[in-house]
């Protein structure tokens, strides 16, 4: 049994930033289910949105990310996040951060779609990868850390495990560590903690397309709903409108928003634009705009695609921006200074998650959530570009804060039980969870994707019922699996997005469906479960 101050779920920028903070103060352990660097940290690619130049203002910001968030944003929350991101930015360039800088030395800053101003700063199109980068090498650096990979946190420790009865109504629920399977040995450890921060990050594998690394599979928002924690806006599931189209390639590369705003147009396969039909602001619309209008000409004409265009733009220019785009377009053969870069849709970013307020406490007790996996109040019912990772930054500081003004007065629970598995078996038909993992991500794509209707929604429920079911009675008859933790986990997120879809008798931001076309302009709600 390990005992340590401030347990961490996830090593994306959300936990790095957290940790290396409260080891100022006391012991840290991380744990992360792979690979140290593997989150969806690693693969942003267009970068942070923050004001750092004069001809920007906090209140052009606050108002862009209202406008995004289409009347569900928390207005306090908007300003906490804009108004600190300055300060955040400065730290994480002491921890070691580059971001690309102008010849004049002023930082490179690009406008993405829904943004007033050129506010993002980036470095190349690797930002996310740099920022973790910066971020490891401090956290090596610091002797009150430590970092469990390969460690898969299967549930939260709480007066149920004492034989408590614990019900969705309670407020007085406790988080005393986690469960957590060694995938080396396969043995579930008992990791118990003073206060323990959320950062397990988002659940794009739901869906059969997304861009997001394997490793998202919603475990933390599926391991909170199950301690009854409360949940919020689940239904706000942002599809990035360009991915790269590549059959057989999973997960989906992205080809960032960046290159729409550096003049890349969408055009149809016989290479007309079509985006004037949809919106005024064509390929720069918000991302909910363009991945609908796409989703329609799609449907309209069949084809599994669309194009992006950027051939107009330099190849020098290319390869200093988009390198890392410019070599994968490559590695399948297409030359984006030549040729047009067939681009699809994807599951790209989870706007809900575990209710947090402003200081990242969840409902829990001790338990914080911070970045994706988290539903701050800032994004409401759409993120606006690249204000992900600075909300990240923002919550992992006031989580901070909050944790350590009272962590020293926190005893440890001592008489928790070991994990039980007894009268279980190991598997010898793993191969079923893929199969189930599939049939779930293709129901969640068909049913319950861009554009949704009551009638796809139902449907999608009933089946995954017969998916829950089965996979309950296996998870309760066989020995732990990474991949059967995961399957339960996304099947318990997809119910979630389900149920709150269903709630919303409306279209707002990422949630359209085509029974309820229209805003409810008086009846402006949160779906809270
Ligand atoms: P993550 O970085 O995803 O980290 C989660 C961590 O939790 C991982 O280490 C994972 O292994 C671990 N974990 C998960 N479950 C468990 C478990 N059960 N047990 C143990 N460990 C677990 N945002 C922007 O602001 N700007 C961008 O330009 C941008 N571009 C993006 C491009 C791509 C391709 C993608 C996928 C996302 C992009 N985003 C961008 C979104 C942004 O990257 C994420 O929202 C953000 O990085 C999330 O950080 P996080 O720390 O919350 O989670």
């Amino acid at each position: 049994m390990k005992k340590v101050d401030f347990l961490v779920i996830g090593s994306g920028i959300a936990g790095l930033s957290f940790a290396l903070k409260a080891a100022k103060h006391g012991s840290v352990c991380i744990v992360t289910k792979s690979n140290e660097d593997e989150s969806n940290t690693k693969y942003a690619q267009g970068g942070v949105a923050v004001v750092v130049d004069k001809s920007d203002s906090f209140d052009k910001h606050i108002q862009d990310t209202l406008i995004a968030g289409d009347g569900l944003c928390d207005q306090d929350i908007v300003e906490i996040v804009v108004k600190e991101g300055p300060e955040r930015i400065r730290e994480i360039i002491d921890y070691g951060t580059n971001f690309d800088k102008t010849r004049s030395g002023t930082f490179d800053l690009a406008k993405e779609g829904g943004h007033s101003e050129h506010r993002v700063l980036h470095y190349k199109d690797i930002t996310g990868f740099e920022i973790e980068r910066a971020l490891l090498e401090q956290i090596h650096k610091h002797p009150n850390i430590e970092i469990l990979t390969h460690y898969f946190a299967v549930d939260l420790i709480t007066q149920h495990h004492l034989g408590g009865v614990v019900d969705k109504k309670s407020t007085d629920i406790t988080c005393y560590g986690v469960y957590a399977l060694n995938t080396n040995t396969n043995k579930v450890e008992k990791i118990l903690s003073k206060i323990t921060l959320m950062a397990s990050g988002g659940a794009g594998h739901i869906y059969s397309n997304t861009t997001n690394p394997v490793i998202a599979t919603g475990d933390g928002i599926a391991m909170v709903y199950r301690a009854k924690g409360k949940v919020r806006n689940m239904e706000f599931i942002q599809f990035h409108p360009t991915a790269l189209y590549h059959p057989g390639e999973y997960p989906s590369f992205l080809i960032s928003e960046a290159v729409r705003g550096a003049g890349g147009v969408l055009k149809n396969r016989k290479g007309e634009e079509f985006m004037e039909l949809y919106d005024e602001r064509k390929s720069l619309a918000p991302r909910d705009i363009v991945a609908r209008a796409i989703d329609a000409e799609m449907k309209k004409s069949g084809d599994d695609f669309v194009y992006l265009d950027i051939r107009h733009v330099a190849k020098e220019e290319l390869l200093r921006h988009f390198p890392n785009i410019y070599a994968k377009c490559l590695s399948i053969g297409v030359d984006m200074s030549k040729d047009m870069i067939p681009v699809v849709p994807a599951a790209h970013y989870m706007c809900g998650g575990i209710l947090v307020d402003e200081f990242g406490k969840s409902s829990i007790r001790r338990l914080y959530a911070c970045g994706e996996c988290s539903s701050t109040g800032l994004h409401g019912a759409n993120r606006l570009a690249s204000n992900s990772l600075l909300e990240a930054l923002v919550f992992a500081e006031r989580s901070y804060q909050s944790a350590v003004s009272y962590f020293e007065s926190v005893n440890f629970q001592l008489d928790i039980p070991e994990w039980n598995d007894t009268n279980t078996v190991k598997s010898n038909e793993d191969i079923l969870v893929t199969h189930n993992i599939r049939e779930m991500q293709r129901l969640m794509s068909d049913y319950v994707g861009i554009v949704r209707s009551d009638f796809r929604l139902e449907r999608a429920k009933r089946r995954l019922e017969l998916l829950h079911n089965e996979t309950e009675s296996f998870y309760k008859s066989t020995k732990l699996s990474m991949k059967l933790c995961e399957l339960r986990n996304l099947i318990q997120v997809s119910f979630l997005v389900i149920k709150g879809a269903i709630m919303r008798k409306e279209s707002r931001g990422l949630h359209y469906t085509t029974d309820y076309p229209e805003k409810e302009i008086n009846n402006i709600h949160d779906t809270t479960f």
